[in-house]
């Protein structure tokens, strides 16, 4: 199996950090992995147990051998992943207590044993206190990887005994190349791209055909603002503006939108653009004025995502945002 299909993707300094530890010998104890959820903690960490077990030349993993096949089919009796249960909010005491007895034996059959805690910020204070100890003093042949994307909701204690590896949002490109290696289709020009955040969870998500409907309906009102004419979906409050999280969505892509018909108009090319035809379209459209109009556009729908990020009611944000849409296309 080539490297190619399953080393992280777009995560060179924390890659190249895990690597030079095995290929120079020295892996520490306990790992802290920091960074936005679906960026590649869970790749990079198996890609590690891969590294540290493989029965090749190293320091690469080879994908092949035994190991490798095994820790890729997540079958490896030696990597563990200790998760919240299905029906609890938090890693319980009792799981770290049953961790704790299959380590007082060594590993299985690999060279390390690999224990992620994912994510680490679920650990309840009784459970992070009785790990504590045990990353205190770390049984022989076993690492520790905990993965969070909120950091400071762990105890210092657990903190501090870990070395930090920080993962980074993914760029465009990364996002694309995890994309085609996960057999899915997306266009370079996507909003999507953007609205992810880095994220290929969040890029997932968003692809789901029952969201872009609901984006295509957010297009449409905007669009029809755009050219000048307020759509009569205006007049009643739109379910998705009702929720918090639709409603950011929604903001999110106006702005994307919006920013995009403005470079056009301004005669600009740059990465992230609509494709030419939608933007030709809505321009061809536009009033004389629109010119003047998209910067106060821009600027009403960046102060309705900050009023929203401090908790201002989703419908009374969109309410706003509709008047003083329906003033500025005058
Ligand atoms: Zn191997």
């Amino acid at each position: 199996m080539n490297v190619e299909t399953f080393a992280p993707i777009g995560q060179p300094f924390a890659i190249q950090l895990l690597q030079k530890m095995v290929a120079t010998g020295r892996v520490g104890g306990s790992y802290l992995f920091i960074g936005p959820r679906g960026v590649g903690k869970k790749t990079a960490a198996r890609f590690f147990a891969m590294a540290i077990n493989c029965q090749g030349e190293g320091p690469t993993p080879c994908g092949q051998c035994d190991a490798c096949q095994k820790i890729l089919t997540n079958s490896h009796p030696d990597v563990l992943r200790v998760t919240p249960e299905a029906d609890r909010q938090a890693i319980s005491i009792e799981q770290v207590r049953r961790l704790q007895e299959i380590l007082a034996f060594g590993p299985y059959e690999g060279k390390r044993r690999l224990v992620m805690i994912d994510p680490a910020e679920r650990l309840g204070l009784e459970a992070a206190n009785a790990l504590l100890l045990t990353l205190e003093a770390p049984p022989p042949h076993t690492l520790f990887v905990l993965i969070t994307s909120t950091p400071y909701a762990l105890l210092e204690t657990i903190r501090s005994r870990c070395q930090i590896i920080r993962f980074s949002p993914l760029s465009r490109k990364a996002l694309l190349k995890v994309a085609r290696r996960l057999g899915v289709t997306v266009a370079p020009a996507d909003p999507v791209l953007d609205l992810c955040q880095g994220s290929v969870t969040r890029l997932l998500a968003l692809l789901k055909p029952e969201v872009r409907d609901k984006f295509e309906e957010m297009g449409i009102l905007l669009t029809s603002f755009l050219m000048g004419s307020p759509s009569p979906d205006l007049i009643e409050t739109p379910k998705w503006a009702k929720q918090r999280t639709t409603m950011e969505e929604f903001l999110e892509r106006a702005l994307w939108r919006v920013r995009n018909v403005w470079v056009a108009l301004e005669g600009e090319k740059g990465p992230g653009m609509m494709d030419a035809e939608a933007v030709g379209k809505i321009a061809a459209h536009l009033p004389p004025s629109a010119n003047e109009s998209l910067p106060d556009l821009l600027e009403a729908i960046l102060r309705s995502l900050e009023d929203l990020k401090h908790n201002a009611s989703p419908e009374l944000v969109f309410d706003t945002l509709r008047i003083e849409m329906e003033e500025l296309s005058g």
